[in-house]
């Protein structure tokens, strides 16, 4: 037996598109007539079902005992639900067409923000889709984008950006401005400043078009943060437009940023922020939490990354329900883009079941190739996206709508419709 690791670059050399036609999931009736003044949509990304249990086996630290009475925030709402994550041309979809569909009710390729599936990634541009967002932005809602990776990454920006490829991030960046978003949360500096100028954060830009978006920014009402002092000492009640962004490219795993002498804001922090700003305009507000860098610490099969930036989420859940219980006229909905990783939490034994404890391990990223002269394994470096089905949870008005098996685009129905859009 012969192992032959890859690197991530060959990797995607290898990826094979299966193509195949789609019929989308009927919508299920709405049950609940009640509507929603607010609704916060929280994702985690690549955020599974073992990566919840391992967050609750981290929460109650490893004690069995403990282990039996300790519940996520997530665990506490009302309704459950699976969402199924497959994409328009794959079974196992990236965040790109997976946030689509949740921000506009629609299927699309592998790769595409906010484009139809008529869109081939670097080559063709589809047909623009209406997101949730820019419904919200229409009817005289405030919205708002809170993310752990760059606020350009494919999750935030399929909420209002149009392109044909997730990549292109300094048109994303254009287009994040133009959306008319109140508050914009993350990392992603670089996005803003052009290469030949240098970031607030030290480093040079990302634009190779020489426009420096900041100044657009604060021409267009703005208020510019991009560290921890400064977002803490905001006064909430003189902002109206936030951009907040501290690092130039995604912020800090959880682990690390916790242990800084100036740490950036916490997810839940900026869920705290965000809520303030967006909760003054009566009319209501439409807010997006991702907890963005679960998928990666997956990516790289680490369980410390993965378990504790899963736990940083459901902290933001945790001050999202705490609003809503405040407010009982919030739909919160928590759900995942897609699982990453195939972690499969085993015994720590994996012969006789002893010791009680797990060992728990990411089982994608590993195929094995049979070849006519001998059986050889290839082993992938970083763990893959997989296509296992992810949970939906829901508490508030229009929260009876999310139950059973659904398909990631009736997100956006539920949220619409919640909000009578
Ligand atoms: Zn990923």
């Amino acid at each position: 037996m012969k192992i032959v690791v890859y690197t991530s670059a060959m990797l995607s050399l290898m990826v094979v598109l299966t193509c195949l036609s789609i019929s989308s999931a009927d919508g299920s009736e709405m049950m609940d007539s009640h509507r929603a003044k607010n609704v916060i949509l929280m994702i985690g990304d690549g955020m599974g079902i073992a990566q919840e249990t391992m967050a609750r086996i981290d929460k109650a630290g490893w004690n069995l005992p403990r282990y039996a009475d300790t519940r996520l925030y997530m665990d506490g709402m009302d309704h459950t639900g699976f969402l199924r994550t497959f994409s328009a041309n794959s079974f196992v979809t990236d965040s790109a067409p997976a946030s689509t569909a949740m921000a506009t009710g629609h299927k699309t390729n592998n790769g595409v923000i906010g484009q139809d599936a008529t869109a081939i990634p670097g080559l063709r541009d589809g047909r623009n889709l209406t997101t949730i967002l820019e419904l919200a932005e229409k009817a005289g809602l405030s919205t708002g984008l809170v993310t752990t990776t760059r606020i350009t990454h494919a999750t935030p920006a399929a909420f209002y950006a149009h392109v044909d490829n997730r990549d292109n991030e300094s048109e994303i960046a254009e287009q994040l401005l133009t959306s008319g978003v109140e508050v914009a949360l993350g990392g992603g500096l670089g996005y803003f400043i052009p290469t030949d100028s240098i970031s607030p954060l030290g480093g040079k830009g990302k634009r190779a078009d020489g426009r420096n978006l900041l100044e657009n920014a604060t021409s267009m009402g703005y208020m510019f943060v991009y560290n921890g002092t400064a977002f803490r000492e905001l006064d909430i009640n003189a902002t109206e437009k936030l951009l907040g962004l501290f690092e130039n490219s995604h912020m800090e795993y959880e682990l690390i940023r916790a242990r800084s002498s100036d740490p950036d804001p916490s997810l839940a922090e900026m869920t705290e922020k965000a809520i303030s700003l967006l909760s003054k305009n009566q009319k209501g507000f439409f807010l997006m939490v991702e907890g963005g860098r679960i998928d990666h610490a997956c990516h790289e099969r680490s369980l410390e990354n993965a378990t504790m930036d899963t736990l940083a989420f459901d902290l933001a859940v945790g001050k999202a329900l705490d609003f809503a219980r405040r407010n009982n006229d919030t739909l919160v909905i928590v759900t995942a883009d897609h699982e990453c990783g195939g972690l499969v939490i085993q015994p720590e034994n994996l012969e006789s079941y002893e010791g009680g404890s797990v060992m728990p391990v990411f089982g994608s990223g590993t195929v094995e190739i049979r070849s006519p002269r001998c059986d050889f394994l290839v082993e992938m470096e970083e763990a893959t996206h997989t296509g296992t089905d992810v949970t939906i949870r829901a508490t508030g008005p229009g929260a009876s709508s999310v139950y059973g098996l659904m398909d990631n685009t009736q997100v956006f129905s539920v949220v619409k419709e919640a909000l009578g859009l």
